[in-house]
Protein backbone atom coordinates (compact mmCIF):
# COMPACT_ATOMS: atom_id res chain seq x y z
CA UNK A 1 0.00 0.00 0.00
CA UNK A 2 2.83 2.15 0.88
CA UNK A 3 3.44 4.46 -2.46
CA UNK A 4 1.15 3.54 -4.00
CA UNK A 5 0.88 6.17 -6.61
CA UNK A 6 3.92 8.53 -6.89
CA UNK A 7 2.55 11.96 -7.29
CA UNK A 8 4.26 14.57 -9.21
CA UNK A 9 3.30 18.22 -7.40
CA UNK A 10 0.63 19.74 -9.71
CA UNK A 11 1.83 22.72 -11.19
CA UNK A 12 -0.21 25.50 -10.72
CA UNK A 13 0.16 25.32 -6.37
CA UNK A 14 1.14 29.02 -6.52
CA UNK A 15 -2.36 30.00 -6.91
CA UNK A 16 -3.45 28.64 -3.82
CA UNK A 17 -1.20 30.17 -1.46
CA UNK A 18 -3.69 33.16 -0.97
CA UNK A 19 -6.69 30.74 0.08
CA UNK A 20 -4.40 29.05 2.51
CA UNK A 21 -3.06 32.16 3.62
CA UNK A 22 -7.03 33.26 4.37
CA UNK A 23 -7.83 30.23 6.23
CA UNK A 24 -4.92 30.41 8.29
CA UNK A 25 -5.62 34.55 9.15
CA UNK A 26 -8.97 33.74 9.70
CA UNK A 27 -7.94 31.21 12.33
CA UNK A 28 -6.19 33.23 14.50
CA UNK A 29 -7.28 34.39 17.47
CA UNK A 30 -8.25 38.19 17.94
CA UNK A 31 -6.40 39.98 20.59
CA UNK A 32 -9.70 40.51 22.61
CA UNK A 33 -9.74 36.93 22.68
CA UNK A 34 -6.41 36.77 24.84
CA UNK A 35 -7.45 39.52 27.05
CA UNK A 36 -10.27 37.05 28.16
CA UNK A 37 -8.08 34.07 28.80
CA UNK A 38 -5.68 36.51 31.10
CA UNK A 39 -8.80 37.97 33.12
CA UNK A 40 -10.15 34.14 33.31
CA UNK A 41 -7.02 32.89 34.62
CA UNK A 42 -6.57 36.30 37.03
CA UNK A 43 -10.18 35.01 38.16
CA UNK A 44 -8.96 31.44 38.96
CA UNK A 45 -5.80 32.23 40.47
CA UNK A 46 -7.43 34.52 43.06
CA UNK A 47 -9.85 31.92 43.88
CA UNK A 48 -6.99 29.37 44.44
CA UNK A 49 -4.63 31.14 46.13
CA UNK A 50 -7.55 31.93 49.13
CA UNK A 51 -7.30 28.15 49.65
CA UNK A 52 -4.17 27.00 48.53
CA UNK A 53 -1.36 30.28 48.85
CA UNK A 54 1.45 29.14 47.61
CA UNK A 55 -0.09 26.89 44.72
CA UNK A 56 0.55 28.73 41.27
CA UNK A 57 -1.65 28.34 37.79
CA UNK A 58 -0.05 27.40 34.42
CA UNK A 59 -1.24 27.79 31.13
CA UNK A 60 -0.35 24.92 28.32
CA UNK A 61 -1.97 23.42 25.61
CA UNK A 62 -3.30 25.19 22.17
CA UNK A 63 -3.77 28.87 24.45
CA UNK A 64 -0.17 28.55 25.01
CA UNK A 65 2.25 26.62 22.40
CA UNK A 66 0.83 29.29 20.15
CA UNK A 67 -1.58 26.57 18.05
CA UNK A 68 -4.80 27.74 19.29
CA UNK A 69 -7.01 28.55 17.00
CA UNK A 70 -9.50 31.41 17.76
CA UNK A 71 -12.71 30.26 20.24
CA UNK A 72 -10.47 27.29 22.06
CA UNK A 73 -11.06 25.93 25.14
CA UNK A 74 -8.21 27.15 27.78
CA UNK A 75 -5.92 24.43 29.57
CA UNK A 76 -5.05 25.05 33.02
CA UNK A 77 -2.48 23.35 35.16
CA UNK A 78 -2.27 23.53 38.88
CA UNK A 79 0.72 23.56 40.18
CA UNK A 80 1.19 22.70 44.20
CA UNK A 81 3.81 21.23 46.88
CA UNK A 82 1.34 19.79 49.42
CA UNK A 83 0.76 16.26 48.16
CA UNK A 84 -0.27 15.02 51.29
CA UNK A 85 -3.84 15.37 50.21
CA UNK A 86 -4.51 12.93 46.90
CA UNK A 87 -5.22 14.87 43.46
CA UNK A 88 -9.28 13.69 43.64
CA UNK A 89 -9.47 15.67 47.25
CA UNK A 90 -7.95 18.71 45.70
CA UNK A 91 -9.91 18.16 42.56
CA UNK A 92 -13.37 18.21 44.32
CA UNK A 93 -11.93 20.57 46.66
CA UNK A 94 -11.48 22.95 43.62
CA UNK A 95 -15.07 22.07 41.99
CA UNK A 96 -16.47 23.21 45.41
CA UNK A 97 -14.39 26.17 45.39
CA UNK A 98 -15.62 27.22 41.69
CA UNK A 99 -19.30 26.54 42.62
CA UNK A 100 -19.39 28.76 44.89
CA UNK A 101 -17.93 31.37 42.97
CA UNK A 102 -20.85 31.18 40.29
CA UNK A 103 -18.76 29.50 37.74
CA UNK A 104 -20.61 27.21 35.53
CA UNK A 105 -20.98 23.42 34.29
CA UNK A 106 -18.81 22.68 36.90
CA UNK A 107 -17.65 19.19 36.90
CA UNK A 108 -14.94 16.85 38.57
CA UNK A 109 -13.41 14.04 36.25
CA UNK A 110 -11.30 12.39 39.27
CA UNK A 111 -11.08 9.00 36.85
CA UNK A 112 -10.26 10.73 33.67
CA UNK A 113 -6.67 9.28 32.05
CA UNK A 114 -5.69 13.10 33.39
CA UNK A 115 -7.87 13.92 36.25
CA UNK A 116 -9.45 17.57 36.05
CA UNK A 117 -11.68 19.66 36.95
CA UNK A 118 -13.76 21.48 33.93
CA UNK A 119 -15.72 25.06 33.98
CA UNK A 120 -17.22 27.54 31.82
CA UNK A 121 -16.76 31.18 32.98
CA UNK A 122 -19.97 33.26 32.34
CA UNK A 123 -18.53 36.70 32.04
CA UNK A 124 -15.79 35.51 29.40
CA UNK A 125 -17.85 32.84 27.86
CA UNK A 126 -14.74 30.60 28.28
CA UNK A 127 -14.73 27.25 29.22
CA UNK A 128 -11.57 25.70 31.01
CA UNK A 129 -9.84 22.30 32.19
CA UNK A 130 -8.02 22.39 35.15
CA UNK A 131 -5.41 19.28 36.09
CA UNK A 132 -2.74 19.17 38.67
CA UNK A 133 0.64 19.13 38.59
CA UNK A 134 0.67 18.16 34.77
CA UNK A 135 4.60 19.61 34.45
CA UNK A 136 5.39 17.91 31.51
CA UNK A 137 2.28 18.99 29.55
CA UNK A 138 3.73 22.57 30.99
CA UNK A 139 7.24 21.86 29.07
CA UNK A 140 5.76 20.05 26.04
CA UNK A 141 3.85 23.48 25.78
CA UNK A 142 6.81 25.53 25.73
CA UNK A 143 8.99 22.61 23.14
CA UNK A 144 5.97 23.32 20.79
CA UNK A 145 5.88 27.56 21.61
CA UNK A 146 9.33 27.83 20.81
CA UNK A 147 9.16 25.36 17.74
CA UNK A 148 6.81 27.97 16.13
CA UNK A 149 8.85 30.70 16.81
CA UNK A 150 11.73 29.44 14.64
CA UNK A 151 9.45 29.39 11.03
CA UNK A 152 6.23 30.88 10.33
CA UNK A 153 5.20 28.19 8.08
CA UNK A 154 4.76 25.88 11.06
CA UNK A 155 2.04 27.57 12.93
CA UNK A 156 0.23 28.06 8.98
CA UNK A 157 0.15 24.43 8.52
CA UNK A 158 -0.81 23.35 12.11
CA UNK A 159 -3.38 25.65 11.76
CA UNK A 160 -4.42 23.81 8.25
CA UNK A 161 -4.04 20.59 9.26
CA UNK A 162 -6.02 20.99 12.59
CA UNK A 163 -8.40 22.72 10.97
CA UNK A 164 -8.96 20.13 8.55
CA UNK A 165 -8.71 16.95 11.03
CA UNK A 166 -11.67 18.93 13.31
CA UNK A 167 -13.77 19.60 9.75
CA UNK A 168 -13.37 15.71 8.83
CA UNK A 169 -14.16 14.19 12.17
CA UNK A 170 -10.39 12.91 12.82
CA UNK A 171 -9.59 14.85 15.79
CA UNK A 172 -11.85 12.82 18.60
CA UNK A 173 -9.18 10.52 20.38
CA UNK A 174 -12.55 9.26 22.40
CA UNK A 175 -13.14 7.96 18.52
CA UNK A 176 -9.67 6.28 17.99
CA UNK A 177 -8.13 9.74 16.18
CA UNK A 178 -5.82 11.70 17.16
CA UNK A 179 -5.05 14.46 19.37
CA UNK A 180 -4.65 17.80 18.06
CA UNK A 181 -1.03 17.70 20.17
CA UNK A 182 -0.15 14.39 17.92
CA UNK A 183 -1.10 16.53 14.83
CA UNK A 184 1.11 19.53 15.54
CA UNK A 185 4.24 16.79 16.52
CA UNK A 186 3.50 15.82 13.11
CA UNK A 187 3.71 19.17 11.66
CA UNK A 188 7.07 19.66 13.16
CA UNK A 189 8.35 16.22 11.64
CA UNK A 190 7.80 16.91 8.49
CA UNK A 191 9.21 20.49 8.79
CA UNK A 192 12.16 18.82 10.03
CA UNK A 193 12.22 16.56 7.22
CA UNK A 194 11.60 18.99 3.89
CA UNK A 195 15.55 19.65 2.47
CA UNK A 196 16.78 21.72 2.71
CA UNK A 197 15.23 21.77 6.37
CA UNK A 198 12.39 24.10 7.67
CA UNK A 199 13.00 23.53 11.33
CA UNK A 200 15.74 22.38 13.25
CA UNK A 201 15.73 19.26 15.87
CA UNK A 202 15.76 21.39 19.32
CA UNK A 203 16.24 18.47 21.73
CA UNK A 204 19.61 17.19 19.03
CA UNK A 205 21.12 21.10 19.99
CA UNK A 206 23.23 22.25 22.98
CA UNK A 207 21.41 22.17 26.39
CA UNK A 208 20.15 25.69 26.98
CA UNK A 209 16.85 24.65 28.51
CA UNK A 210 16.50 21.86 31.23
CA UNK A 211 14.26 20.13 33.50
CA UNK A 212 13.66 16.96 35.51
CA UNK A 213 10.17 16.50 35.49
CA UNK A 214 8.73 12.87 36.79
CA UNK A 215 12.10 11.18 36.21
CA UNK A 216 12.28 12.29 33.16
CA UNK A 217 15.19 14.84 31.56
CA UNK A 218 13.67 17.44 29.20
CA UNK A 219 16.52 19.61 27.76
CA UNK A 220 16.56 21.31 24.62
CA UNK A 221 18.46 24.05 23.25
CA UNK A 222 15.72 27.30 23.15
CA UNK A 223 17.51 30.35 22.01
CA UNK A 224 15.16 30.84 19.67
CA UNK A 225 16.33 34.05 18.37
CA UNK A 226 19.40 32.68 17.00
CA UNK A 227 17.50 30.45 15.05
CA UNK A 228 15.49 33.14 13.11
CA UNK A 229 17.03 32.32 9.44
CA UNK A 230 16.96 28.65 9.71
CA UNK A 231 14.64 28.14 7.24
CA UNK A 232 15.64 30.56 5.11
CA UNK A 233 17.10 28.46 2.47
CA UNK A 234 13.63 26.50 1.88
CA UNK A 235 11.38 28.52 -0.27
CA UNK A 236 8.54 26.24 0.09
CA UNK A 237 4.88 28.05 0.27
CA UNK A 238 1.97 26.39 2.58
CA UNK A 239 0.14 25.50 -0.81
CA UNK A 240 3.42 23.26 -1.65
CA UNK A 241 3.72 22.18 2.05
CA UNK A 242 -0.16 21.38 2.66
CA UNK A 243 -0.06 19.35 -0.12
CA UNK A 244 3.28 17.97 1.18
CA UNK A 245 1.90 17.21 3.69
CA UNK A 246 -0.79 15.14 2.64
CA UNK A 247 0.72 13.22 0.35
CA UNK A 248 3.51 12.12 3.08
CA UNK A 249 0.60 10.71 5.29
CA UNK A 250 -1.21 9.31 2.49
CA UNK A 251 1.01 8.05 0.12
CA UNK A 252 4.68 7.79 1.46
CA UNK A 253 4.80 7.23 5.67
CA UNK A 254 5.77 3.37 6.24
CA UNK A 255 3.41 2.37 8.40
CA UNK A 256 4.50 -0.87 9.11
CA UNK A 257 8.12 0.21 10.09
CA UNK A 258 8.08 3.69 11.09
CA UNK A 259 7.95 5.72 14.22
CA UNK A 260 8.19 9.08 13.53
CA UNK A 261 10.21 11.08 16.44
CA UNK A 262 10.76 14.78 16.93
CA UNK A 263 13.36 14.49 18.98
CA UNK A 264 15.84 12.89 16.83
CA UNK A 265 14.83 14.46 14.17
CA UNK A 266 14.25 11.61 12.14
CA UNK A 267 11.83 8.62 11.28
CA UNK A 268 12.98 5.54 13.84
CA UNK A 269 12.30 1.86 13.37
CA UNK A 270 9.40 0.32 15.37
CA UNK A 271 11.02 -2.72 15.91
CA UNK A 272 13.59 -0.59 17.77
CA UNK A 273 11.49 0.50 20.31
CA UNK A 274 9.44 -2.84 20.01
CA UNK A 275 5.99 -1.58 18.54
CA UNK A 276 5.70 -4.17 16.19
CA UNK A 277 3.40 -5.89 18.11
CA UNK A 278 0.14 -4.96 20.03
CA UNK A 279 0.60 -4.41 23.96
CA UNK A 280 -2.43 -4.14 26.29
CA UNK A 281 -4.40 -1.77 24.25
CA UNK A 282 -1.15 -0.25 22.36
CA UNK A 283 -1.61 -1.38 18.82
CA UNK A 284 0.97 0.99 17.06
CA UNK A 285 -0.52 1.40 13.97
CA UNK A 286 0.68 4.53 13.70
CA UNK A 287 3.87 5.48 15.52
CA UNK A 288 4.11 9.01 16.68
CA UNK A 289 6.55 9.50 19.80
CA UNK A 290 6.00 11.52 22.79
CA UNK A 291 9.67 14.27 22.16
CA UNK A 292 9.80 13.37 26.08
CA UNK A 293 7.98 10.06 27.25
CA UNK A 294 9.51 8.36 24.64
CA UNK A 295 7.77 5.30 25.61
CA UNK A 296 4.64 6.58 25.00
CA UNK A 297 3.03 6.66 21.33
CA UNK A 298 0.69 9.11 20.50
CA UNK A 299 -0.93 6.87 17.98
CA UNK A 300 -1.92 4.64 20.88
CA UNK A 301 -5.80 5.66 21.03
CA UNK A 302 -5.91 4.31 16.97
CA UNK A 303 -7.31 0.80 16.50
CA UNK A 304 -7.81 -1.16 13.40
CA UNK A 305 -10.88 0.51 12.42
CA UNK A 306 -10.13 3.98 13.28
CA UNK A 307 -6.48 3.33 11.48
CA UNK A 308 -8.67 2.61 7.74
CA UNK A 309 -10.83 6.00 8.72
CA UNK A 310 -7.83 8.54 8.98
CA UNK A 311 -5.73 6.99 6.29
CA UNK A 312 -9.07 7.32 3.99
CA UNK A 313 -8.93 10.93 5.19
CA UNK A 314 -5.34 11.76 4.50
CA UNK A 315 -5.55 9.58 1.01
CA UNK A 316 -8.73 12.51 0.21
CA UNK A 317 -6.98 15.26 1.44
CA UNK A 318 -3.87 14.28 -0.87
CA UNK A 319 -6.09 13.36 -3.86
CA UNK A 320 -8.11 16.95 -3.51
CA UNK A 321 -4.74 18.81 -3.25
CA UNK A 322 -3.65 16.69 -6.60
CA UNK A 323 -6.77 17.03 -8.80
CA UNK A 324 -9.47 19.47 -7.01
CA UNK A 325 -9.06 22.76 -9.23
CA UNK A 326 -10.29 24.55 -6.07
CA UNK A 327 -9.51 22.57 -2.67
CA UNK A 328 -10.02 25.16 0.05
CA UNK A 329 -13.48 24.29 -0.36
CA UNK A 330 -13.10 20.18 -0.67
CA UNK A 331 -10.65 19.96 2.03
CA UNK A 332 -12.91 20.97 5.16
CA UNK A 333 -15.79 20.24 3.68
CA UNK A 334 -17.61 18.36 6.77
CA UNK A 335 -18.05 14.67 7.18
P1 LIG B 1 -7.01 22.19 20.85
O1 LIG B 1 -6.88 23.50 20.20
O2 LIG B 1 -7.66 21.18 19.98
O3 LIG B 1 -7.59 22.25 22.25
P2 LIG B 1 -4.48 21.61 22.17
O4 LIG B 1 -3.17 22.13 21.65
O5 LIG B 1 -4.97 22.21 23.43
O6 LIG B 1 -5.53 21.68 21.00
P3 LIG B 1 -4.75 18.94 23.15
O7 LIG B 1 -4.55 17.71 22.31
O8 LIG B 1 -6.09 19.29 23.69
O9 LIG B 1 -4.19 20.10 22.28
O10 LIG B 1 -3.73 18.85 24.32
C1 LIG B 1 -3.49 19.91 25.23
C2 LIG B 1 -2.10 19.78 25.81
O11 LIG B 1 -2.04 18.62 26.62
C3 LIG B 1 -1.00 19.62 24.78
O12 LIG B 1 -0.48 20.85 24.33
C4 LIG B 1 0.02 18.85 25.55
O13 LIG B 1 0.77 19.75 26.36
C5 LIG B 1 -0.79 17.99 26.47
N1 LIG B 1 -1.04 16.65 25.90
C6 LIG B 1 -2.12 16.26 25.19
N2 LIG B 1 -2.04 14.96 24.85
C7 LIG B 1 -0.88 14.53 25.37
C8 LIG B 1 -0.24 13.27 25.39
N3 LIG B 1 -0.78 12.19 24.79
N4 LIG B 1 0.95 13.18 26.01
C9 LIG B 1 1.51 14.24 26.62
N5 LIG B 1 0.95 15.47 26.65
C10 LIG B 1 -0.23 15.60 26.04
MG1 LIG C 1 -6.89 22.33 24.36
Amino acid sequence: RMIKRQMQCRSDLGRLNAPFLAIYESLIPAEEEKAKQKQLLTLLERLVCTEWPKARLYLYGSCANSFGVSKSDIDVCLAIEDMDVNKSEILLRLADIFQSDNLQNVQALTRARVPIVKLMDPVTGLSCDICINNVLAVVNTKLLRDYAHIDARLRQLAFIVKHWAKSRGVNETYQGTLSSYAYVIMCIHFLQQRRPAILPCLQEMETTFSVTVEGVECAFFDQIEKLRDFGSCNNETISQLVWAFFNYWAYRHDYANSVISIRTGNVISKQGKDWTRRVGNDRHLICIEDPFQVSHDLGRVVDKYSIKVLREEFERAADIMQYDPNPCGKLFEPY
